[in-house]
């Protein structure tokens, strides 16, 4: 049973505990969303222990009133700032209950969300926690490095580097920033070696572990078990004898191990620390100091809010991980004696994935619903049509079953009928039209009749709606398509009214891998959306959340839909809010500018163009004008549909 048969139809007392209920927000939102009694998305932030509450269409309508439209990323920084504040704290407490003799530093990877005020905004919340950041390329050092400002917070370097990039990391170094390299190849550190000599400044040096325990890359889709990063027990040795040979083993201060994303078992984590306790013992023993016990990312975020270990899930919370963490490393190392390093962790999406929700209108809908068809009558002539109406007219609690196998039947000899050309059109939207009217009263029946096949159980997914959004799956949710990752999506307003119709998304890509067809429900994920009948003249908005993590970056241009407009709002202790941040998104000129048009020379061929129509008569010169206003109007218009 999908949960879109759970709820009859026009239920009487709807209320937004239901919505709740329905759309899980209570389970997934970790407490910074919720539903208010009057029906709507509220945003609950904490100041000094108490939590303010503040509606999600008071920011859209402020929003609005200065001149943003749909579709918008919006980014509540209080949120960024309570995850960082939260894992810190999450860390300290478990530090001081295991009696741990050392401190947790975190960075933030860059790559998670490079947007410039996000890594602005992270830097700024998190130096009261000497929070550093993690750069995997050489633009994304350059960022960091003019981002941190204290340090005491660490820059850690991973991916592939060349001379450049190692150069730059050095710079660093002699600039009083703790930066290291962590070594993916040992052949990165001979360039390293020479580079540090040649620039006379000692490198920080960490080595990523090829741990058995790492999970899969893709979560778990991927089938391949090659795990592409991180230097196998050789691999080690053969850096320990290189650091060895040219005295500088001291350098070697890091063990970093990344055992994967969206690490939903805990049991994994502990299996991966485990391992990676193994790996410093080792390195300890071949006498480099190390000091640094980098876990890398992996906290995952609950977006179903099952608390299980399903992909889209986790079944641990955050005191959970630490403590983990703290534990095992602690007597791990404590049977070895080996001092307490200092902890960090690189987690992403448990960080941003909250701050950030992907809110859209909707343009229209495609409803599965029987309506009238004009001229139907005096085209009855057709046996299975007519059998189609006597269904229809028979149909009661007694013969559901019967009627519902009849009606397939008889409804697909019309469509043979029609294929074969010996029906018209009208004749063939007629007997859809009674094959729909059918199964809307088998649905009104079905709650007396207790007899039927579990085909029966889909029917309401048959029927379901399509609901156009105004935004692009692959610019704005790139994971939904790529990975099908479940997002929670909801609308914002009309929780407190009973949601009539069941649903899929689709976007306004030309691309039938375009939709959202997968849900957070209360049983599994359902296929369907539970959403309102839309009224006349009132806007009806959907909020995508915990999107903050990968989606930005990941995003592409399919049918040039560009960047969303990007508002960053900062809730206050009494609930308004200041729009902080304003980002306008691409214009068409834009994104075409991005494939190498040049929008002048576009405009200038479009007047030539009207100019030869003028000389040939086909346009006068006025037309001419409003027709060269128009296409320079709506090249510097925003890519999406706009009212
Ligand atoms: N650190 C490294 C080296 C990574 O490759 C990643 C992402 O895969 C992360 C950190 C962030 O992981 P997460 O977003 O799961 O916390």
């Amino acid at each position: 049973m999908s949960i879109s048969d759970s709820i009859p139809e026009n239920m009487p007392n709807w209320s937004s505990d239901d919505s709740a209920d329905l759309y899980g927000i209570r389970n997934w939102g970790l407490g910074y969303f919720d539903i208010s009694s009057d029906g709507n998305v509220v945003i609950c932030c904490k100041h000094k222990g108490k939590t303010t509450r503040t509606p999600l269409n008071k920011i859209i309508q402020g929003m609005k009133q200065r001149g943003f439209e749909m579709p918008v990323m919006l980014r509540i920084e209080n949120l960024l700032g309570q995850r960082i504040r939260e894992i810190n704290q999450a860390f300290f407490n478990a530090i001081n209950k295991a009696g741990y003799q050392n401190e947790y530093k975190g960075v933030y990877p860059v790559k998670v969300n490079q947007q410039c005020h996000v890594v602005e905004e992270i830097t700024e919340f998190g130096k009261h926690f000497h929070y550093g950041l993690e750069a995997g390329s050489k633009a994304e050092l350059i960022l960091a490095i003019s981002q941190i400002n204290d340090h005491d917070s660490l820059i850690v370097c991973n991916g592939y580097k060349d001379a450049d990039y190692i150069d730059m990391g050095l710079y660093a170094v002699k600039m009083g920033i703790s930066c290291f390299f962590v070594l993916e190849t040992s052949t990165e550190l001979k360039i390293i070696l020479e580079r540090s000599r040649k620039l006379e400044i000692e490198p920080l040096i960490g080595v990523r572990i090829n741990a058995t325990s790492n999970i899969k890359a893709k979560r778990t889709t991927d089938p391949d078990d090659v795990t592409i990063f991180g230097l196998d027990t050789r691999d080690l040795l053969e850096v320990i004898d290189l650091l060895k040979n040219e005295q500088r083993l001291h350098c070697l201060k890091m063990l970093h191990c990344h055992l994967g994303s969206q690490i939903s078992n805990i049991r994994t984590i502990r299996r991966g620390v485990q391992e990676a306790c193994q790996f410093y013992n080792g390195l300890i023993a071949e006498g480099a100091p190390l000091g640094y016990f980098d876990l890398g990312g992996g906290l995952a975020v609950d977006y179903e809010g099952t608390r299980t270990n399903h992909i889209h899930s986790m079944n641990y919370s955050l005191d959970e991980y630490c403590s983990n963490i703290i534990d095992t490393i602690k007597q791990t190392l404590d049977s070895m004696q080996i001092p307490h390093p200092v902890i960090v962790t690189e987690s992403g999406r448990s960080v941003v994935a909250y701050s950030s929700l992907l809110l859209f209108n909707i343009l229209e809908v495609r409803q599965q619903k029987s309506r009238k068809i004009s001229d139907a009558s005096g085209l009855s002539n057709h046996e299975p049509l007519k059998h189609l109406q006597r269904v229809l007219d028979k149909l009661d609690q007694k013969n559901i079953q019967e009627s519902y196998n009849d009606a397939i039947f008889f409804r697909d000899e019309m469509r043979e009928l029609f294929h074969h050309g010996q029906i018209s059109l009208r004749e063939k939207a007629i007997s859809e039209n009674f094959y729909l009217q059918i199964v809307e009263k088998i649905l009104r029946l079905k709650p007396y009749s207790n007899q039927l096949s579990t085909e029966m159980d889909r029917l309401p997914d048959d029927l379901c709606d399509i609901y156009y959004g105004n935004f692009s799956l692959f610019q704005s949710l790139p994971d939904s398509w790529a990975i099908n990752q479940v997002f929670p999506v909801l609308p914002i307003q009309r929780l407190d009214e009973t949601p009539d119709r069941n649903a899929i998304l689709a976007d306004i890509t030309c691309d039938s891998d375009g939709k959202i067809a997968h849900f957070i429900g209360n049983k599994g994920h359902p296929n369907r959306i539970k959403l309102h009948s839309l009224k006349p003249h009132e806007d009806y908005c959907l909020s995508v959340f915990l999107v903050g993590a990968y989606q930005e970056t990941l995003g592409d241009l399919h049918n040039l839909f560009g960047d969303t407009h990007v508002i960053s709002v900062h809730i206050n202790a009494d609930g308004n809010f200041d729009f902080n941040k304003e980002f306008h998104g691409d214009s068409i000129a834009d994104v075409l500018s991005y494939v190498e048009y040049d929008p002048k020379a576009l405009q200038e061929k479009f007047r030539k163009k009207a100019e030869n129509a003028v000389k040939e008569g086909t346009i006068t010169v006025a037309s001419r004008q409003a027709m060269i206003k128009a296409y320079n109007a709506i090249l510097n218009g925003y890519t999406y549909l706009e009212r």
